[in-house]
């Protein structure tokens, strides 16, 4: 149990947003620990289980990092902030792991932070609807993944053999996301992905929100997962999902093409 007003964190560090429709936006990342899903391309996979320390850059855009053990009381986290000149930025992101796996310290530090001004971008897998209901007041735009069986699973899942899918669970956490300012739906795309869970996929949000912004992401390829699809593949795809959604967009990790965290 992590106590009262302190969080578990992986790291925190100005940088800029590399994904989605705010891509190139100044943001502070405040990466949760744990996660209850394994996705076969995770980057983060040491935010999988409650870290014993986290890590806090010191000073904006250097890279220099100071450690602190965790739970970090919520306090010590908005001087780090601050030190890290929090009013420039855009946005904080809450990322992980998996954020929404804390909902108390999330809600607490969302206030704290947006009244210094950033707007608070949640970056989730998109699973967890009832903490996601009760952060949503401190929330201004909902990242929300959307998971597909071809590469990702629970944590407690066996390791072969058939999983239930997302979708519906999806569906479910969309419409309450649908209360945020701003939502936008991400799915990763690889070599492994299907038309037909892509199709599925498109059917529920055609059932809940036909005009929410869909990303496609090519895989960067890390983990299990060696290659991206090709440039037909993901074209393909994007059209796929264009003849029924209007709002789609093919757009990859774009930090990564410049070396930022
Ligand atoms: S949900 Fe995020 S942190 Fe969890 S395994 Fe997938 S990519 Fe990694």
């Amino acid at each position: 149990m992590i106590p009262k007003a302190t969080a578990n964190l992986v790291e925190m560090f100005s940088s800029v947003q590399g994904e989605g429709v705010h891509v190139g936006t100044s943001t502070l990342f405040v990466r949760f620990s744990e996660c209850d899903l394994r996705c076969r391309w995770c980057d983060t996979p040491h935010s999988w289980a409650l870290a014993k320390t986290a890590r806090l850059e010191s000073e904006r855009g250097t890279g220099d990092f100071r450690e602190v053990a965790n739970p970090v009381p919520l306090s010590q986290l908005i001087a780090a902030a601050e030190a890290l000149e929090l009013p420039s930025h855009r946005f904080v992101s809450f990322t992980g792991g998996e954020p929404l796996l804390q909902p108390e310290p999330l809600v607490s530090l969302a206030r704290a932070f947006r009244e210094r001004g950033p707007r608070i971008h949640l970056e989730t897998h998109g699973l967890h609807a009832d903490a996601l209901a009760e952060v949503l007041p401190v929330i201004d735009v909902v990242s929300m993944d959307w998971k597909l069986v071809s590469d990702v699973r629970r944590a407690d899942d066996r390791k072969s053999g058939p999983v239930e899918d997302f979708h519906t669970a999806h569906a479910e956490f969309l419409r309450i996301a649908l209360g945020a300012p701003e939502v936008m739906v991400k799915v990763v795309v690889t070599p492994a992905t299907t038309d037909e869970e892509i199709d599925a996929m498109m059917h529920c949000i055609l059932g809940v929100s036909p005009e929410v912004p869909v990303i496609v992401q090519p895989v960067t390829p890390c983990g299990g997962v060696g290659a991206a699809p090709g440039p037909q593949r993901l074209l393909e795809l994007l059209s796929r999902l264009e003849r029924s959604l209007p709002n789609v967009r093919l757009i990859p990790q774009t930090h990564r093409l410049y070396g930022a965290l």
